[in-house]
């Protein structure tokens, strides 16, 4: 029994677009109820106006910004409810959604728009200064106009203010697939280095992000509920936000409040003044949660459950955070952005899931474990994950050597993570022998920041790898360098501050170094020069208990 397949199917239609998907109000939710608020402008929406204001604003898009469909348009902002009105405007407008983070560096911006080719970017002010040095050094061809969002600047058209306003609501006009076949038409672009390498553009389809959505109804349908209530801080540049607060939420029309930026305290109160029935965490913060006295300012009477997600939550902080929380249920949730974002999760009401598990496969999913030879291991031995679902990405943008190489074999994406299914069928994920680190939820690519080491001019090898901080729940970037010239005990504090200010400045606060820099005679390569991650993370692992 190589391959294992979800208890579930349910049929998945291929002719729909994410607008059609909307226009089915699940829940039954009100017209005039509000859905979606943020704490950075204090603005919110109701269900029935952002449908209203997505159509109209898509109407300007195409006739006063020349969106066509397939057209690409960024998205770069805090989180706030116009970000998840553009992406509703560009869905019925027949765009792509790419969404980057807006704490990138100008460097990191200047990839991003490459690999991503925007026609349109909406920006958030705070963003601008950064992005018009990054369109500066680009050689893009045709220069993408820019909207601003969140405040006006001269010059500039505001998102959604100036869209609006020109034409009724033109539903009759929303794009349609057309007798398209869902599983080709591209909806969302989200970065990922994905097993190796640099930010990489996964390009998700119609289907993609509709399939994940009916395997997350089948999943859970106790909890398809429109009388949902949450407080979400992921940004929704990652897809975690992404699929939660654009498609989600305003699909069922259940309430969510954005935290712009977060802090525990501010967390915990909104928890309790909204009412939360739910919580989406990750791991550093269910630590805050589980260990922090802030939490019992507050009571938590409508909260039903937590879920985990992005990154490994330690068994530790989970039995802390339970026996706090003793009357709401802590689910795990494992996935990926390639795949959509969810691969497995913990059912609400899955008592009987062991500490470590990140629940049972989502309808419509195959999996299967391999070795390092891609040969399959026994039953319930480790092994490789691979994946085939109805959520498998089209590809990376421009991109097939990377899109074949995340295959297994047609229609099996490999995760790069390791882990193993126990008899109950609940997905134990061990390892992960893919490149990225994960900090507190965010990819860091080692090999970005190599490339910056490098840059330095004592520097003749770099490496980096990831450690645990037990303090803070997460894996940290650490880098290993071989010195040009010898470095005496004395001026390896210099130097490793000077190369960590170094990479500080030229890239997003979540990707710094935050484990350090240590100097080595040799990094581990093969005869060829490959890096020997295996090893190196093995030396970052003695240096730990050093
Ligand atoms: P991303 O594409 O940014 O969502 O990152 C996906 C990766 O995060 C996965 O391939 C895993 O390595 C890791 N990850 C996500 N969820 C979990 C989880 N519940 N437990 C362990 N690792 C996870």
């Amino acid at each position: 029994m190589a391959v294992i397949t979800s208890d579930i199917t349910v049929h998945m239609r291929t002719d729909r677009s994410i607008t059609q998907l909307m226009l089915e109000n699940p829940s039954n939710t009100e017209p005039q109820k509000v859905i979606c608020e943020d704490t950075l402008t204090g603005k919110d929406v109701k269900y029935g106006k952002l449908r209203s204001d997505a159509f109209e604003a898509a109407h300007s898009l195409r006739h006063r910004h020349g969106i066509s469909p397939g057209d690409v348009v960024t998205i770069i902002a805090r989180s706030n409810v116009d970000y998840i009105l553009a992406t509703h405007a560009i869905w019925a407008a027949g765009g792509v959604v790419s969404t980057i983070n807006h704490s990138s560096a100008t460097k990191e911006l200047v990839h991003a728009l490459k690999v991503v080719k925007p026609k349109l970017i909406i920006a958030d002010v705070v963003v601008l200064k950064k992005l018009h040095e990054a369109l500066g050094e680009l050689n893009l061809g045709t220069m993408p106009s820019t909207l601003t969002m969140i405040d006006r600047k001269p010059g500039y058209s505001l998102f959604p203010d100036d869209l609006l306003g020109h034409s009724n609501r033109i539903e009759s006009e929303a794009y349609v697939l057309d007798g398209k076949d869902a599983r080709n038409v591209c909806a969302a672009i989200v970065l990922s280095s994905g097993t190796t390498g640099l930010q990489k553009a996964v390009m998700l389809s119609h289907h993609n992000l509709v399939a994940i959505s009916e395997q997350l109804r089948a999943h859970n349908p106790d909890n398809w509920r429109g009388s949902m209530r949450e407080v979400f801080f992921p940004p929704l540049s990652h897809i975690y936000g992404l699929y939660v607060c654009a498609l989600l939420g305003p699909w069922l029309g259940y309430y969510v409040c954005l935290l712009t930026s977060f802090d525990l305290e501010t967390f915990c109160r909104l928890l309790h003044e909204k009412r939360a029935t739910l919580a989406r965490l990750v791991p550093p913060v269910a630590l805050g949660l589980a260990e922090s006295p802030v939490t019992e300012k507050y009571t938590y009477p409508d909260l039903e459950y937590f879920s985990c997600s992005a990154a490994p939550l330690k068994p530790l902080v989970a039995t802390k955070l339970r026996n706090k929380f003793p009357g709401v249920s802590l689910c795990q949730t494992y996935g990926c952005t390639e795949l959509s974002s969810c691969v497995s999760q913990s059912g609400v009401r899955d008592k009987g899931a062991p500490l470590v598990a990140t629940g049972t496969l989502l309808a419509n999913i195959k999996i299967r474990f391999v070795d390092d030879n891609c040969k399959y291991v026994s039953p319930g031995d480790p092994g490789e994950i691979c994946v085939s679902s109805p959520t498998i990405m089209m590809g990376y943008k421009d991109d097939e050597k990377s899109t074949t190489d995340a295959m297994l074999e047609p229609g099996w994406y490999r995760t790069g993570d390791i882990g193993y299914l126990d008899s109950n069928g609940y997905l134990i994920i061990i390892d992960r022998i893919k490149d990225v680190i994960k900090y507190k939820g965010f990819q860091v690519s080692p090999t970005e920041l190599e490339e910056i080491i490098g840059q330095h001019g004592n520097v003749a090898d770099a490496a980096v790898t990831s450690v645990w901080d037990d303090n803070e729940a997460t894996e940290i970037p650490q880098a290993f360098v071989v010195p040009k010239v010898k470095v005496f005990s004395s001026d390896r504090k210099i130097l490793s501050e000077e190369i960590q200010r170094m990479v500080a400045s030229k890239v997003a606060g979540y990707k710094k170094l935050r484990g350090g820099v240590f100097f080595v005679d040799q990094l581990p390569r093969n005869p060829t020069g490959k890096l020997l991650r295996r090893e190196l993370r093995n030396l970052a692992r003695v240096k730990a208990n050093i």
